[in-house]
């Protein structure tokens, strides 16, 4: 077997992606007697409790039966909710999956898509690996740069993407400037507005892709349980387009692709979203000023936008900081896969992880610095 001829170059150029291994593995190697994930953005409050008790009650008989293959019941929920026919939703696997069947749909060998170089990476990745050039434009104050971006378009570029508000920097536009830079971008690229952590964003300015497109047929929106929802783990998300784009986009995504149980739960999620928000955003405001503070109190630049995270500089390497904290039980994201060599990012948990992830950060800051006056 000649895997050189079998496989593509973009494939053979593409590194896979390495993901963490399970918690007892790590403790054991860093020899850590607990571990707390900082890394992902998970919502420590859990499932809203109607989600909580639906999936406490699964009835396993529904285990051998086939899901709706296209999330019926959920789209139909999330069509009431958001005021539009369930027709424009397409539920996904995690809206990764969705990135991917947007991907598939538009974008043929020799086109290219256009995103920020310091964002969520996924769809640089599913760009790369199918095959289609990934134009990555610099970010501008940790912003997306709409001129920027205006101007790497090219009569090959199908796609562009925003993430709004931006993983890992917080930032994101207003409506007004998402508006500004839809009308630039005219009518002939689909603009994807990646909204993963909009159930975050407390600023009236912040837009609700959904209601432009009318105005913008070429937008599409994508939607996850993943974070404010706390179902990461069911992988559900979606993304909301007009008629003729979900049309198209549907042709390439996979039936069955998004599991029974996980539709019920993102239901459930849905009708007792109300408290659940609300208690999300009172922790995360809480740990965010707490942890700023802390950082301040360190002397460590920080990035702080919108979304449950935050960025932290630190004086060493930041893969060495990654296993510095490690050994204390603490996972954050190492910031280098982002192109942000030297930085950490944070999630934002329960006060009483945040504390603890401020002593274990202090502790190492101090040995660092003492270090630094022996030598
Ligand atoms: C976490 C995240 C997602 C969600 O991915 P899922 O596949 O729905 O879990 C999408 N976009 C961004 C920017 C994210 O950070």
């Amino acid at each position: 077997m000649n895997l050189d001829t079998l496989v593509p170059d973009y494939v053979r150029c593409f590194q896979a992606y390495v993901p963490s291994r399970p918690d007892h593995l790590l403790m054991r190697e860093y020899g850590a007697p607990l571990l707390y994930r900082l890394n992902n953005n998970e919502n420590p409050l859990g499932p809203p409790p109607a989600a909580s008790r639906e999936i406490a009650s699964f009835p396993p008989e529904l285990a051998a039966v086939y899901p709706s293959g296209d999330s019926f019941e959920l789209r139909e929920a999330l069509g009431n909710r958001l005021g539009i026919s369930p027709e424009r939703i397409l539920v996904g696997n995690g809206s990764c999956e969705v990135i991917s069947s947007v991907i598939k749909a538009f974008c043929q060998p020799g086109d290219n898509i256009v995103t920020a170089d310091k964002t969520f990476a996924v769809y640089e990745w599913v760009a790369e690996f199918s095959g289609i050039q990934a134009h990555l434009v610099p970010l501008r104050d940790h912003a997306f740069d709409p001129q920027g971006m205006l101007d790497r378009i090219d009569n090959r570029t199908k796609i562009i993407f925003v993430c709004n508000p931006n993983n890992p920097t917080g930032s994101y536009w207003t409506g007004q400037l998402l508006t500004d830079f839809l009308e630039r971008v005219g009518s002939e690229r689909i603009v994807v507005v990646d909204e993963a952590y909009r159930e975050f964003v407390e600023d009236e300015e912040y837009p609700d892709g959904v209601s432009l497109m009318e105005r913008f047929p070429n937008l599409v929106v994508f939607r996850t349980f993943s974070k404010m929802y706390a179902l990461a783990g069911l992988r559900t998300g979606y993304l909301v387009g007009s008629d003729r784009v979900v049309e198209v986009v549907r042709r390439t995504s996979v039936v069955y692709s998004v599991n029974v149980q996980a539709q019920r739960a993102a239901l459930a999620a849905l009708s007792d979203d109300g408290g659940h928000i609300a208690a999300t955003r009172a922790l995360v405001r809480e740990s965010r000023a707490y942890l700023r503070t802390a950082c301040d109190d360190l002397g460590l630049e920080t990035v702080i936008g919108e979304g449950n995270y935050l960025m932290i500089r630190v004086p060493i390497n930041d893969m060495l900081m990654y296993r510095r904290l490690m050994k204390r039980g603490m996972m954050v994201r190492s910031m280098t896969g982002f192109r942000y060599p030297g930085w950490i990012r944070v999630t934002l948990k329960e006060m009483e992880v945040m504390t603890r992830f401020a002593q274990a950060l202090g502790a190492e800051i101090a040995a660092i610095r003492s270090r630094g006056r022996t030598s």
